[in-house]
This record gives structure tokens, sequence and C-alpha cells, in this order.
């Protein structure tokens, strides 16, 4: 096999052994693993969508080669220390959406994901949907400016009245993107409403009946009209099951990084030290009470999680 005969290309689709590769010149092609990365997949590093790999014709195949180092990956991790799962490379942007109404959005969950992004080395941008719903202004008054302080692009959206998506659809057109959140904040309907071609399936209902999106075994690139692509994974919806290493938590939470140069004890927790500057910013209301007690409840839970 000579070098010439390689193509690059990248992994759009993954499930029962079976690797889409879209090459360069916009051919899909089906291909399968070079037996020394079968063995790699084995050991815990699986090729996923987003990876960009070459690949070599084979009789009536194609065959992965190699895979190049990753810019990033969003990762979920398992419960009690159990292995980080890699679900998407190489995402450009990620956006955590959640619901203004039906029900809304607790500050604990929004935290939680943006944490769960942070701790993959991304900055999410937030969606609030459905302000379609009665007296979902009044909580996005609450939420957008608690977290445009904390320094995160809010966009506040509805599938259903089609507000806000010009510029989430604009956002998505050049590289790719993830969409996490719960299961029905409506990011099936958002990604319907931005472009109709897609026809995923919505709702609960569809869902249990199993034709839903999320009985899905493998995960796909979705690719948007206008050029963009969009990840659907499975293992998304159930954000109870992540966790980061204790003293990588505070690192996720973006306003405490220049308080925390100014705590008395080098390797603070923000708990109960003394000369804590991040607790003078909370009790200064410099950081929010609400962001704090995330901190303490995500910290205290991966305390656990890494003791199991
Ligand atoms: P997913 O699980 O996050 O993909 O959520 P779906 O897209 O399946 O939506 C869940 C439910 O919320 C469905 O019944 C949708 O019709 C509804 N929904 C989604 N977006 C909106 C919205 O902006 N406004 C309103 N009122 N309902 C919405
Ligand atoms: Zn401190």
């Amino acid at each position: 096999m000579t070098e010439l005969q390689r193509v690059s290309g990248t992994v759009h689709r993954t499930g029962g052994g079976v690797y889409v590769v879209a090459t360069a010149d916009g051919q899909h092609v089906e291909a399968s693993l070079r037996g020394r990365l079968k063995r790699e997949v084995r050991t815990g590093g699986r090729v996923v969508i987003g990876d960009r790999v070459e690949i070599s014709p084979s009789d009536d195949t194609w065959t992965i080669e190699s895979v190049e180092p990753r810019q990033s990956e969003l990762v979920r991790r398992g419960r009690g220390g159990r292995e980080a799962k890699i679900l998407v490379a190489n995402l450009d942007r990620v956006f955590v959406i959640v619901a203004l109404r039906g029900p809304v959005a607790t500050t604990q969950l929004i935290d939680r994901l943006l944490v769960l992004v942070e701790s993959s080395g991304m900055h999410p941008t937030l969606v609030l949907n459905k302000a379609d719903l009665p007296d979902a202004e009044e909580v996005e008054r609450r939420l957008r400016p608690l977290y445009e302080s904390v320094g995160y692009g809010v966009l506040v959206t509805s599938a259903k009245s089609e507000g806000g998506l010009v510029e989430l659809h604009e956002a998505m057109c050049a590289g790719s993107s993830a969409f996490i959140g719960p299961s029905g904040v409506g990011k099936s309907s958002l990604l319907n409403a931005i472009d109709p071609a897609l026809d995923l399936k919505t709702g609960a209902l569809s869902k249990k009946t199993g034709t839903g999106r999320h009985t899905t075994v493998g995960s796909r690139l979705i690719e948007l009209a206008c050029g963009g692509l969009v990840a659907d994974t499975p293992g998304f919806g159930d954000v109870g099951l992540w966790a980061v290493p204790p003293d990588e938590v505070e690192a996720c939470f973006p306003e405490f990084t220049e308080a925390r140069d100014g705590c008395r004890f080098r390797g603070c927790a923000h708990l109960n030290e003394p000369d804590c500057a991040v607790r003078d910013g909370v009790e200064r209301s410099l950081i929010a009470e609400s962001r704090y007690v995330s901190y303490q409840t995500l910290r205290a839970e991966a305390e656990e999680n890494a003791a199991r």
C-alpha cells in the first residue's frame, strides 16, 4: 500500500463496528478499523465522531489507518471512577440547552451542565429555550444577567415561535457543534426549526415508542444545509452520571479563577479555609451565591465519586 492511496476524512457516524467517513471531496464511505486500532479501542482509545482519520481503499471497502491528535474531546465521566467516555472529538463549540419553562431549569442543573463542558476544556454558550411560554420572561430576567456576568454567551430561543433562531443558526454554520441538555428541553425541536430538512423525532411520546433518536445505538454528526455539523449522540441526556475530579471542579467556574489568587492557602478548596478570597467574593456579592452553592455540591459529589 502506498501513501498515495491514503485519503483524509472526518468520522461522521459510528455504531456496530462500522465508521462512516466523510472525505475532503464530500464523499461518504464506510470504513472499518485496522487491527492495530481495534486493539487500541479495546484499551479505551475509541474512534469517535469528529475524529480526523486517514483511510485507504482495500478491495471493496475502506480501512481507517490512523487517527489524528484531537483538538478537543467532549468527555462523559463515569460514576465511581469508571472510565471516562469520549463522546465527540474536535468540536468547535457546545451549546448547553435548557428550558425557561415547562419545567424551568434550576441554576444547579445549569451549573452542572456548564461544568461538564468546562471540564472538557470548552466554553459553552447557554441557550434558554421555550421563551414563548407564559412567564418565561421573568425567568430570563433572572438567569440571563447571572450567566452573562460569569462570562457566558446567552441566547434566548423558542423553537415554537422561532425567536432567537437566526443567531443560533448562524453560530452553527461553520465547523461542528453539540447540544447538551436534559431531554424534553427542545434540542431536536430547535434543530428542526433551524433546518426543517432534518425532520428529527421530537417529544416524549415518540421516544417512548422506540422510534426516537435516543434509541439509536451509534452516534452521528448531522449535516446542516448551511454547512455546519451537529453531534447527535445517545449519552447527553443523563446528566446525573457525570463527575469531575475534585480539585478540577474550581477551574470549571470561570469567575473563581481571578479571586482564588487572593486565597491565603495555595490549594484552597474554598470550603472552610480561613482568608478565602472566593468566599469573600460571595459575601461581597461579586460571586453569585447560587454559583457557590453549585460549587459546593459538585465538589462534594466529586469527592464522593473519587472515594468510591
Ligand atoms: P429534546 O428531548 O431536548 O430533543 O426535546 P424535544 O425537541 O423532543 O421537545 C420536547 C417537547 O418540548 C416537545 O413536546 C416539543 O414540542 C416541546 N418544545 C420544544 N421546543 C419548544 C419551544 O420553544 N416552546 C414550546 N412551547 N415547546 C417546545
Ligand atoms: Zn479559597
